[in-house]
């Protein structure tokens, strides 16, 4: 995962780690959970919080579910991802934010209508820096998804202007949220100039753009 979108109001991680492996060791979550192992009790190897079923969300907020992992990675158990959703669906009032780099796994459960659906899909080239489903892989499985979604171009890395464009308007996003390597992982990255024009050409076809660098924000 990234760092934080700016428009969450809380986080809730009934399950935390992954086994994806993303960007030479510098993913955001895993940083933070093996920082705070010894205070928290536990590391970035996946685990399921049973106790944090209990919690309690009030109304009209905005909630990232599984910040500090993916909570549709291969290796998390079914019934755990169907004891999430059952929370969320006896939460209706609350909105759940949920991201992955496995799309294709939202296709097996009944995503209740009261969520955001994320990807991350940080370029269109395949640089081989996660070991999730690619670019490619996600897109597919994403474009066809129905309700309300988000994509997380970040950390953007190098990319193909009028594909990546074409990937993101069909997959038709509520918003999207764009933002640079916050932790020196070497990462092929583009030009701003390039990432600012995929700004404009995304808010020219009428998409949300959250920019997440200080340095993007002037966009012609
Ligand atoms: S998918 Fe997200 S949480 Fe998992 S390793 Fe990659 S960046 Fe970290």
């Amino acid at each position: 995962m990234s760092r934080m979108f700016g428009f969450i109001v809380k986080t809730w991680n009934p399950v935390t780690g992954c086994l994806h492996d993303c960007y030479n060791g510098k993913c955001w979550a895993s940083l933070i959970c093996n920082r705070f192992k010894k205070k928290w009790g536990y590391d970035f190897s996946p685990r399921f919080h049973f106790e944090r079923l209990n919690e309690k969300f009030k109304p009209n907020t905005l909630v990232f579910t599984v910040s500090m992992g993916d909570l549709f990675g291969w290796w998390v158990k079914p019934e755990w991802i169907e004891k999430i959703l059952n929370k969320i669906k006896e939460n209706p009032k609350t909105t759940f934010f949920l991201e992955t780099k496995n799309p294709p796994r939202y296709w097996h459960f009944s995503i209740p209508k009261n969520t955001i659906k994320s990807t991350t899909i940080e370029t269109n080239r395949n640089y081989k820096v996660s070991k999730a489903p690619s670019p490619l892989e996600r897109y597919k499985a994403f474009k066809y998804l129905d309700g309300v979604k988000h994509v997380s171009i970040e950390p953007i890395m190098d990319f193909d202007h009028d594909v990546l464009l074409k990937w993101i308007s069909e997959i038709e996003p509520w918003k999207v949220s764009i933002g640079y390597d916050n932790y020196n992982a070497k990462l092929p990255e583009p030009s701003i100039a390039k990432t600012k024009a995929l700004i404009k050409d995304l808010k020219a076809i009428g998409i949300q753009v959250e920019i997440k660098n200080q340095f993007l924000k002037e966009v012609e």
